[in-house]
């Protein structure tokens, strides 16, 4: 980790307003280099162009779930109809390339001595959920960086590895010699942990912030009502939250 400033995105899911918010907010912050622990797609209405923004700013980014059902053309069958119907309206927003972009993601990848991964080192292609210090351990085995990222539970979230896991709270924290961290950096694009407020992480010098950015939310709700294949659910949801 040397002197670079990074911002480390997660979970934007094709949510333009909240994406675009971000990255105002972090343009004074003289960030060097943009990374994202995926999922840039699913849910809200903006796929293609979120992804277009992403790839302009030479973001690296690892393969999310929703990164992976819509760049591959399996079976919805054993979906949840309402993650299926989005998945399908979302493959249909993709051009041929985006698509090949998306399924051509690594599911994780190490970059200047940190890794990104969407959901788990132990298992990063079965999509597993990490909520607590017992699920944070199986995949603490599989770290070999002292620090990792990942998203999936749109829920920012700090676990420390110094002998046995424990939580920590999601702010500011300085990163410890010895300990091992595997941080998740909230959502940017859905965030469930009661904030409606876009989620993102800064690495600089050995410290992690979380910051959460305001955005116009209502817009981006009502771009999803107007779409029938998405349910209005999607956009009830980003009013509180959840
Ligand atoms: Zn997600």
């Amino acid at each position: 980790m040397s002197g670079t400033r990074y911002a480390i995105l997660g979970d934007i899911h094709g949510n333009w307003e909240a994406l675009s918010a971000v990255l105002e907010d972090a343009k004074p912050l003289a960030i060097d280099r943009y990374v994202s622990v995926g999922d840039l797609v699913g849910y809200n209405a903006d796929p293609g162009p979120c992804m277009d923004r992403i790839r302009e700013l030479e973001c690296l980014t690892v393969r999310g779930n929703h990164d992976h059902y819509c760049s591959h053309s399996e079976s919805l069958s054993d979906f949840h109809p309402m993650a299926a119907s989005v998945i399908g309206w979302t493959r249909q927003q993709l051009t041929a390339e985006q698509v090949t972009y998306l399924r051509e993601l690594d599911l994780q990848c190490v970059v200047d001595g940190f890794t990104l991964v969407h959901s788990t080192l132990d298992m990063p292609d079965r999509w597993g959920y990490v909520f607590d210090a017992l699920e944070a351990q199986a995949h603490f085995n599989y770290q070999v960086t002292s620090l990792c990222f990942y998203g999936h539970t749109h829920q920012p979230m700090v676990f420390e590895k110094l002998g046995r896991v424990t939580r920590r709270p999601a702010e500011r924290l300085r990163l410890q010699r010895g300990c091992k961290y595997f941080i998740n950096v909230g959502s940017v694009g859905q965030p469930r942990d009661g904030d409606p407020r876009a989620c993102y992480a800064i690495l600089d010098d050995g410290t992690v912030r979380f910051r959460r950015v305001e955005y116009p939310f209502e817009e981006t709700a009502r771009k999803i009502y107007a779409i029938a294949e998405l349910d209005d659910f999607l956009g009830d949801r980003l009013r509180d939250g959840r």
